[in-house]
């Protein structure tokens, strides 16, 4: 069996107008997956998790190369009853592996930070073969990935597929970003995606959007990726956090002069704590707490009308 060629061909064509909205209890309970898999080409999956368990439904990245596949992110719930991603990663390794049959083939499981709803599926993996969980908190990520402070890209490598890293602080202290040559990814998580970004610490936040940019500029990028929607459709408009039925979400995909205007936002309100509101995204800098009593309010208000 040839080994995949992830060279010639690269970036594959893009496949991303897909219908995220899915979740909420009565869908769920009228048959609605709990985990939705878009499979973007024949190595490269995108997860959600359904609102059914989470109003967080993050998005996760399932990438194979020759010798390993790398799972982004495992989702915001334990239970693999309420949330079976082990069972739906392994489904979708065999099938993989049954077209590209390789022995000891690995899974690398890694996060783009280390918030709870990122890493709470972990567990599901502690007793799989062949299987590599890297470490949540920012110790077990630098040292994993050898990240120093002069912020070169590192290589991830997964067999002839070959990913870079940055540590990316500033949402959090183990954020990190990953730019994918085969289908031109850049997986942001939390730090860029069309929604609130919180930021815990702006002077490392605005430096991790000045490499990240850098980055981007740098290498042929097709799509950026982050972990979550928040946005509605409509410019400047949020979905309040809570939300567990999104009819009106904006693509997941931004593109890099997007990813620029989340950088020149960043710095722009740096030194003004609060939340400021931009077309396509929102900047939580600092506590913002007038801003999260708005938040309840508007989910309270969104609830009494049945949304
Ligand atoms: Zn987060």
């Amino acid at each position: 069996m040839a080994a995949v060629d992830f060279f010639s061909g690269a970036p594959v064509t893009p496949n991303l107008d897909v219908d995220w909205i899915h979740g909420s209890r009565r869908r769920a309970a009228a048959g609605e997956p709990l985990i939705r898999v878009h499979r973007h080409d024949d190595h490269s999956f995108i997860l959600r998790q359904s609102k059914a368990t989470s109003f967080e439904a993050p998005f996760l990245y399932l990438l194979f190369g020759n010798s390993r596949a790398l799972l982004l992110d495992t989702g915001a719930t334990a239970d693999a009853a309420q949330f079976p991603l082990r069972a739906t990663v392994d489904s979708i390794m065999t099938g993989w592996l049954a077209a590209h049959p390789t022995p000891g083939y690995g899974l690398l499981v890694a996060h783009t930070h280390g918030h709870g709803d990122h890493i709470a599926g972990d567990g599901q993996f502690a007793d799989r073969p062949d299987t590599e969980v890297v470490g949540a908190g920012v110790a077990a990520v630098r040292a994993f990935f050898g990240f120093d402070d002069d912020g070169v890209p590192v290589r991830v490598d997964l067999g002839v597929r070959a990913l870079e890293a940055i540590h990316t602080p500033g949402h959090q202290d183990a954020a990190i970003t990953l730019f994918d040559p085969w289908t031109g990814w850049l997986l942001t998580g939390d730090t860029v995606c069309p929604g609130r970004l919180y930021v815990e610490d702006m002077t490392a936040f605005t430096a991790s959007l000045d490499r990240m940019v850098a980055l981007a500029r740098a290498r042929r990028v097709s799509s950026v990726l982050g972990s979550h929607i928040e946005m509605t459709a409509r410019r400047g408009r949020d979905y309040p956090a809570g939300t567990l039925f999104q009819p009106d979400e904006p693509p997941l995909q931004m593109s890099v002069d997007q990813l620029a205007e989340v950088s020149a936002a960043a710095h722009a309100v740096a030194s003004r704590p609060g939340a400021h509101v931009f077309d396509h995204f929102i900047i939580f800098n600092g506590p913002c707490r007038a801003a999260f009593r708005r938040q309840r309010m508007r989910r309270l208000a969104n609830r009494m009308r049945g949304r």
